[in-house]
């Protein structure tokens, strides 16, 4: 379980975050959706640790997260707008790197695996320096999941992908909430929120102003109309 309990953060004399809290239960896929600036980002780059609250604090099954640790690292996959990718290496030896780095058993069969399922397989030995937006964006879903990591924090994943790459990117997310893995999802992209997402969070200002389930009735439009009447309506 992955919680923030009353997270403020605050950047010089903005606040960013104000007394945010959630819960994230395995197998759970929680959508973070909002305009931009309401603090979407920032809110994962805390829950990965990649910074730190002003107050408040997040557990992962109960232990504080002080910094982003190699061990924390594999537990919560963190997908950001920056790739962390090296563009000299080719996908199988960036993937390589990282599962050296992450200590992953069977390596050379797990990055095959991945670059099969992102749909990069025939580009395995190119290096990436050549790379479309796209297929950098498969590459690093895959370099993401190649830890298995417990908790997937994916801050805009389908951003650059054409519409094979968001199906491939959809069926690996449902697979691995299938096997207990807990996802939250940044998108602005609602059509892909009701595809793949249990829960849907809206943040505004750096605060929660909606929540709600999403059951799999559920209809775009209504889903649209409702967003709309939280965030202008009010
Ligand atoms: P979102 O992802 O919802 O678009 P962000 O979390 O990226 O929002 O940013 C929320 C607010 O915090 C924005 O107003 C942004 O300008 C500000 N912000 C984010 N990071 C920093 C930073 N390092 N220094 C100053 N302001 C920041
Ligand atoms: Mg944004
Ligand atoms: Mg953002």
């Amino acid at each position: 379980m992955l919680e923030l309990k009353e997270i403020t953060k605050i950047i010089g004399d903005k606040i960013i975050l104000r007394n945010f809290s959630l819960a994230l239960s395995p197998g759970e896929s929680v959508a973070v959706i909002g305009p931009n600036g309401a603090g979407k980002s920032t809110f994962f780059k805390l829950a990965a640790g990649l910074m730190q609250p002003t107050s408040g604090e997040i557990l992962l099954n109960g232990e504080q997260i002080k910094k982003k640790t190699h061990l924390l690292k594999k537990r919560i996959g963190y997908l950001g707008h920056e790739s962390f990718l090296y563009n000299s290496l080719t996908p199988l030896e960036n993937l390589r790197f990282y599962g050296k780095l992450y200590k992953v058993k069977n390596i050379e069969e797990k990055g095959m695996e991945l670059l099969k399922a992102v749909g990069l397989h025939y580009f395995k030995d190119i290096p990436i320096r050549s790379f479309s937006r796209g297929m950098i964006q498969r590459l690093a879903i895959a370099r993401v999941l190649l830890a298995e990591p417990e908790f997937l924090l994916l801050d805009e994943p389908h951003t650059g992908l054409d519409q094979e790459a968001v199906s491939l990117l959809n069926q690996l997310m449902k697979e691995r909430q299938k096997q207990g893995i807990s996802i939250l999802l940044i998108s602005h992209d609602f059509e892909q929120v009701i595809n793949v997402c249990d829960r849907v969070l809206i943040l505004n200002k750096g605060r929660v102003i909606s929540d709600r389930n999403i059951d799999p009735q559920l209809e775009l439009m209504s889903f649209k109309k409702w967003y709309e009447a939280a965030v202008i309506g009010k």
